[in-house]
């Protein structure tokens, strides 16, 4: 089945995603990349169940997730998905471990198992030392070290990460892109990662090419 993605603006509608089918086997390292506006961000979105196609079906691990109500998207989400950013998103008020436990506060995981978890993340990531750290008392590779940290805390199968390593240096950039291939190679995480980069792709098992709204 292939999919679509129409935005409105107004009374504007621009076909964004058009007719796209692409399928992603269970554990894998894929990546996205191609031009800006392409409809890399708008389909890492859809494969996370961020948002929703305009036509066609989505199906992760047997699951058609665009059939689910948003209460059973979020719920589907929260049990299956970790979100990686360019941008890190950490919350500045909270140290490296309380950032790590925050998607269990939505769960039913009690404190001392979230804390225990959150610790058992940050050393995944080689940040056992920087548990009481505050943000910004962490360089650019460690905060999206935490933020990986929180990605993998509710133990997902499936990373979604929308140019991981964009804002950062060559050295840093590297070290997370090896740890993405740990987590793909020794915990079985499926990956999907868009990225400009090409030492990134490189990383990645297979690197599909997005041209305005349609694999090249
Ligand atoms: P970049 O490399 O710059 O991040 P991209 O490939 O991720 O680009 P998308 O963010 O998926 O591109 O955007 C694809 C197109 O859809 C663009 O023309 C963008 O302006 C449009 N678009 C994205 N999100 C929305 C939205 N929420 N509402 C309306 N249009 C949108
Ligand atoms: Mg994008």
């Amino acid at each position: 089945s292939s999919i679509d993605k129409t935005y409105y603006r107004g009374d504007e509608a621009v076909k964004v995603l058009d007719g796209l089918s692409l399928d992603i086997p269970t554990g894998s390292f894929e990546a996205l990349m191609g031009p800006s506006g392409s409809g890399k961000s708008t389909l890492l979105n859809l494969i996370a169940g961020l948002d929703r196609p305009s036509g066609g079906s989505i199906e992760i691990a047997g699951q058609r997730i665009d059939s689910l109500s948003e209460s059973q998207l979020a719920k589907w989400r929260a049990d299956n998905v970790g979100f990686i950013f360019q941008s890190y998103n950490l919350l500045p008020v909270l140290t490296a471990v309380e950032n790590a436990e925050l998607p269990l506060l939505l769960t039913t995981v009690r404190a001392r198992e979230r804390r225990r978890r959150a610790e058992t993340a940050l050393r995944i990531v080689g940040l056992s030392e920087r548990m009481h750290h505050y943000p910004h008392q962490l360089s650019g590779g460690q905060e999206q070290r935490v933020a990986i940290a929180r990605a993998i805390v509710n133990d997902p199968k499936l990373l979604v990460c929308d140019e991981p390593t964009g804002d950062l240096d060559r050295h840093s950039a590297d070290e997370v892109l090896k740890l993405l291939e740990t987590l793909n190679k020794e915990m079985h995480k499926t990956i999907v990662m868009v990225t400009h980069d090409p030492v990134a792709a490189e990383r990645a098992g297979i690197v599909h090419r997005l041209e305005k709204g349609a694999l090249a």
